[in-house]
């Protein structure tokens, strides 16, 4: 196995009914860190690097080293920009080999978010590499406000018009550590789904930390094939950093940066550990996606680039938990037994 498409590993997701994480990176040397991690897991793997630190991380430098430590994994790995800030930089992603491409226009209005986002589409299109959309607002869990959730006729309508491969819903999940236990929308969801029936269109969820492993399941189950995870990763990071930092007192000046760094990213593959087993991911390399054929690109760092301008934040009101996440897999409408359409999921007759 090796660099793979990601509508490849995500369509292997739906067939084994497991999703795959997709987990931020924050320096180059993560990549084949967390492949090491991966490979004896046997589990698949989208590297993600997210719009907001390209100006630490060129997407040119991130594609490269990514690819090339993908191309010698024995599990399949993808390559993916997640919440793209606008179509400039969705295009350079897409332009420096990302498998997929996220062009976030969810803060924009809805038409708006229809025209760019189709754009991106075009651009994904043009470099063969996946696009995903978002509708609804994630927001942030750091803040107290209402969300706005997905609305299925509009994820439709969105889905018809802009053509995007995948996309990120809003269904009680959030970015950040949530105030309360966060409580998912699961007949939102299957109503999202029901309305992308026709469409070759899969569902990812954003906001993954913190959400009990029972719904992410569920969530799976109902057709989520991709996880973002970033927020716990961070934490655990941290976590073992300042652990090895106290027990270490004798370094007072000069520090030993790469055990440190060692000992960080240890925090990193501990988490992204536990989240693969929720997303039932494990053991699931051997899915019979084929492998891109590599070719290798000069690893040419270059200089920082300024500082993009701040996402406005939005936020979430609390969730209150929810004990009760309803019964199994709930079956389609009835009227649905007739329905004539060449969608994905109406093939598999689920
Ligand atoms: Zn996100």
């Amino acid at each position: 196995m090796a660099l793979v498409k990601t509508m490849d590993m995500l369509a292997a997701c739906e067939r084994g009914k497991y999703a795959v994480g997709a987990f931020n990176l924050n320096s180059l040397d993560q990549a084949p860190f967390l492949i090491k991690r991966a490979e004896q897991l046997k589990a698949p793997l989208l590297l993600v690097e997210p719009g907001v630190i390209e100006k630490y991380m060129s997407f040119e430098d991130f594609a490269s080293v990514a690819a090339r430590a993908a191309a010698k994994a024995s599990v399949p790995v993808g390559i993916h920009l997640s919440h793209g800030l606008d179509l400039e930089q969705t295009e350079r992603a897409a332009k420096a080999g990302f498998t997929s491409v996220m062009y976030d226009g969810s803060k924009l209005p809805y038409e708006e978010n229809v025209r760019t986002t189709k754009i991106a589409v075009e651009i994904g299109r043009k470099y063969g590499c996946a696009v995903e959309g978002e509708l609804g607002a994630l927001g942030s869990s750091f803040a107290n406000v209402s969300e706005s959730m997905t609305d299925p006729a509009l994820a439709k309508d969105f889905v018809a018009r802009t053509g995007v491969d995948i996309l990120a819903v809003a269904i009680g999940n959030a970015h950040g550590f949530y105030k309360g236990t966060p409580s998912l929308d699961f007949k939102r969801l299957e109503e999202i789904r029901y309305a992308l029936m026709p469409y070759n269109c899969y569902l990812t969820l954003h906001g993954g930390t913190g959400i009990p492993e029972n719904h992410i399941k569920r969530s799976i189950e109902m057709g989520i094939v991709k996880v973002c995870i970033y927020t716990e990763m961070c934490h655990e990071g941290k976590k073992d950093t300042v652990a090895y930092l106290n027990a270490h007192p004798e370094y007072t000046g000069n520090y030993d940066i790469p055990e440190m760094l060692a000992a960080c990213m240890g925090g990193f593959a501990r988490s992204m550990e536990s989240c693969m087993n929720m997303f039932m991911c494990i053991g699931k390399a051997d899915s019979g996606i084929d492998a891109l054929p590599f070719a290798p690109k000069t690893f040419t760092p270059t200089a920082m680039k300024s500082a993009p301008a701040p996402i406005a934040a939005s936020s979430v009101s609390d969730i209150p938990p929810n004990t009760d996440i309803g019964p199994a897999y709930p079956s389609l409408p009835a009227e649905n037994k007739n329905f004539k359409a060449t969608g994905r999921f109406w093939d598999k007759n689920v």
